[in-house]
């Protein structure tokens, strides 16, 4: 048998469109809240890989589907359905406002549905000039055109112009400067009920409760790009049910797939109507093997015990870092929901975000960035308190190593 090709991380400079710049380490294997590198060095895994591997790595009911699955049908295109897709669906429907439901890859992909919806649902209704798109600065909807232009950070997006044209910014939790430009001419007010790549930054309730009102007003959908805030992340199943305001379509993607690309844009019957036969689609999307392990990673989470076992794990992670934070005073805030945690540097360490990831790396913890000044964690939901112990206790060295 071939010899498989010898890897470093060199081969990424080598080999790879230079996007990222990931870690100098290769992991090779996951179990739980722990993973591997190429040397053996364990790591606890306070990413979850950006918020998605929600039941941790290699769970043993999701791998069972996954093999299931993958020993009767991968793939079919959309010309045909199939059953694990239309379970998904029914799982789906059944647990959230929506009544229909339209699989894609991804969450850009999602959102990209979400924003085409609202502006033929505007241009059906009778109003050429229904078609304008109000976004928030600093938020993250995605990498295609349409996505990164409603994303409000602009370094993503001013490279690629011309960008499609619509769509207004305006500042998170300002309900007074949203009520400026939601008008009769909006067909989509597109937000993030907790900005995650923004900095972990939670909406007001008012903020959002306003925007359904102006929303109403008029006659405008409201989407929420839950994306990283669903399926279970803050300890409810989305995000929405926290702050009781029902979107009229809503995006998931990330922890959906507990680590298969899988994402959705969930709807009422009546606004489902907007997209016949036709009008949108996506070869994958709705993938039987990605629906079998979705549909296994569902019924794990959406759970009373995985749900409210993600508030009992945030509080291991506050009394942790607030120990932390007492020795070597570090953050000036610690927020977000559930396991979706955001701890702002003080000014002090400004800018210093990803230097502490790095540190954690050496010191066997893998954590996450949200901008420049703001680390964040979004592990496991079932993560067992030992590793969060053991993660923190790492954690901390690397703590002391940046404040010395
Ligand atoms: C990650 C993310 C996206 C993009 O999802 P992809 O799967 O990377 O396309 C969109 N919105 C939010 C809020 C996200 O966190």
């Amino acid at each position: 048998m071939e010899q498989p090709i010898a890897v470093t991380r060199q081969s990424f400079d080598d080999w790879m469109i230079p996007v990222y710049a990931p870690a100098d380490f290769i992991l090779v294997r996951g179990e739980g809240s722990q993973v591997w590198d190429q040397q053996g060095k364990s790591y606890i895994d306070f990413a979850g890989g950006i918020a998605v591997n929600a039941l941790g790595h290699a769970h043993p009911q999701v791998l069972a589907a996954l093999v299931e699955q993958a020993g009767k049908l991968w793939h079919l295109g959309n010309g045909y359905t199939n059953e694990p897709v239309l379970r998904l669906a029914k799982q789906l429907i059944d647990a959230t406002f929506a009544d229909k439901v339209f699989f894609c890859n991804s969450g850009a992909e999602a959102n990209e549905a979400a924003l085409k919806l609202a502006r033929k649902h505007a241009l059906d209704s009778g109003n050429r000039e229904k078609n304008q798109i109000v976004a928030f600065n600093n938020a993250f909807h995605g990498r295609t055109l349409f996505t990164v232009s409603a994303g409000g950070q602009p370094k993503y997006s001013q490279d690629f112009a011309p960008l499609p044209g619509g769509i207004t910014h305006t500042p998170f939790n300002d309900l007074a400067a949203a009520e400026q430009v939601i008008n009769d001419h909006t067909c989509a007010v597109i937000v993030e009920p907790i900005q995650g790549e923004g900095g972990v930054v939670p909406a007001q309730p008012q903020f959002l409760q306003g925007l359904r009102e102006l929303c109403d007003r008029h006659g405008v959908l409201l989407i929420f790009d839950e994306v990283q805030t669903g399926v279970g992340r803050t300890g409810s199943l989305y995000a929405y049910m926290n702050y009781g305001v029902v979107p009229d379509v809503l995006t998931t993607a990330k922890a959906l797939g507990g680590g298969f690309p899988i994402g959705a844009m969930i709807t009422t019957d009546k606004l489902a109507k907007t997209l016949g036969v036709g009008t949108h689609g996506t070869t994958y999307g709705g993938n039987p093997l990605a629906a079998a392990v979705a549909g296994e990673v569902f019924s794990l989470i959406n759970t009373p015990e995985v749900l409210d076992g993600v508030k009992q794990r945030l509080e291991w992670f506050i009394a942790g870092l607030t120990e932390i934070n007492l020795q070597y005073p570090i953050f000036s805030e610690i927020r977000g929901a559930g396991l979706l945690i955001g701890c702002v540097l003080n000014p002090e360490y400004a800018g210093r975000a990803k230097q502490l990831t790095q540190l954690a790396n050496e010191e066997g913890v893998i954590a996450l960035i949200a901008g420049p000044d703001v680390v964040r964690f979004t592990p496991s939901l079932i993560i067992p308190e030992q590793d969060v112990k053991e993660g923190l206790a790492r954690f901390a060295r690397a703590v002391a190593r940046i404040c010395s």
